[in-house]
């Protein structure tokens, strides 16, 4: 097959046409996705090394072959995926959120008022398998009715699974009407006040972040983030495939860092990325655990030097507190590492950043100025629609 195809997503079987380069046997790092044996390597090497209580699985299960997709061909993904997942990490509780790519055609998750069409298809086998991979059945009716759920992790830890395709500026559906659909802001803010009232802490987990959404879901979002701000530990989104973070402001002051979300690097290779997966150590496990992140390690597969030997290799890519020299992890911690970017914009952190940022595909170097600048602006910008923080970037 080839990774040099007119279409957008290559790699997808056959013969490479004359005069063109065919993929690697584990795949490649132009506009391809992953073959399944790779998958399947990099899950078992996840499994048989690291110590694990408990995984956080972000969506987009589909390939990007997003012209050319059923129902059925989506229904069979997660079938194979989920499937593999259960048979890897047999007695691990998956946490799952539905990714864009689920739908067919992909982004288009019609609300209730849409009689057209709807999504029951999908969110009834959603429920089928996240349970079979360690959900409660109490999740069943909420994941039937529109794809989220909370469910307690641990004592005193809450997690909340939003579907962020009722926020995504992708989601045609939402220029009909996007005020709030299927109530899942109200339902969100009624499980924040409620472990509030009760001391729990609380995991945000979602496939789009926040700053790719919809203004007006994207502003309420973040003034939902203000007020819970004590109780909730940590956010985990996906979808750009890269290795980002973003930190909360205050919203009235702008300035007093209040949260933290993580965007998670991917597992596919598309595009011009290796592929990798992340182990948070999270503080937990005691009466009144914090379950604040304490530290994070990402591991790459090095998809050139696999194909050349035809042997997987994975490099521990970095340990974050110990590459940016952190003391921890807090949200106050990360509006420090910004300072110390802003005044070495053009420096080596900032490289290694970048290099990160691609999962070691791309040297720091590759990222100019402007790409910098670019990226310092993503890390403190939580809300669409919104360059105030950028705006104070001194250059
Ligand atoms: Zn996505």
């Amino acid at each position: 097959m080839s990774y040099d195809c007119s279409q957008p997503l290559c790699c997808r079987g056959g013969q490479p046409a004359p005069g063109h380069a065919g993929a690697g046997f584990w795949g490649d790092l132009h506009n391809c996705d992953i073959p399944y044996w790779t998958a399947e390597a990099i899950l078992q090497y996840a499994s048989a090394l690291e110590k694990i209580d408990f995984i956080y699985y972000t969506g987009d299960l589909p390939p990007h072959n997003v012209w050319n997709q059923s129902r059925e061909q989506q229904l069979y993904s997660l079938k194979t995926i989920n499937e593999l997942l259960a048979k890897t990490f047999p007695n691990k509780t998956f946490y799952s959120a539905v990714g864009n790519h689920e739908a067919a055609p992909c982004n288009l998750f019609p609300t209730p008022n849409v009689r057209s069409d709807n999504i029951s298809w999908l969110y009834q086998v959603l429920a089928d398998n996240w349970i079979k991979l360690g959900l409660p059945n109490d999740t069943r009716k909420s994941i039937e009715h529109g794809g989220f759920y909370t469910t307690i992790i641990r004592p005193g830890l809450r997690l909340i699974s939003l579907n962020m395709n009722y926020c995504s500026w992708e989601n045609f559906w939402l220029f009909i009407n996007s005020t709030d659909p299927l109530d899942q802001l109200q339902w969100m803010i009624q499980w924040l006040q409620y472990a509030e009232d009760h001391e729990e802490k609380v995991h945000i987990i979602g496939h789009i972040p926040p700053k790719q959404c919809l203004a007006s879901f994207s502003w309420n979002f973040n003034k939902i983030i203000n007020r819970y701000e004590n109780i909730i530990a940590g956010q985990f989104y996906a979808h750009t495939h890269n290795d980002e973070f973003v930190i909360n402001y205050d919203e009235i002051d702008q300035q007093r860092p209040i949260s933290m979300a993580y965007i998670t690097p991917s597992l596919t290779t598309f595009s011009n990325l290796n592929p990798g997966y992340r182990v948070y150590k999270i503080d937990g496990n005691y009466p009144g655990s914090s379950y604040w992140v304490l530290d994070h390690r990402t591991v790459i597969m090095n998809l050139t030097a696999t194909n050349l030997y035809n042997q997987t290799i994975f490099i521990d890519e970095y340990d974050v507190r110990n590459a940016y020299n952190m003391e921890n992890l807090f949200p106050n911690d990360w509006h420090n590492l910004i300072e110390k970017l802003k005044n070495d914009i053009d420096g080596s952190l900032m490289g290694l950043i970048y290099q990160y940022y691609t999962k070691s595909y791309a040297n720091g170097n590759q990222c100019d100025h402007n790409c910098r600048r670019g990226l310092l602006c993503d890390f403190i910008t939580y809300r669409s629609e919104d360059s105030h923080a950028c705006d104070l970037i001194p250059y």
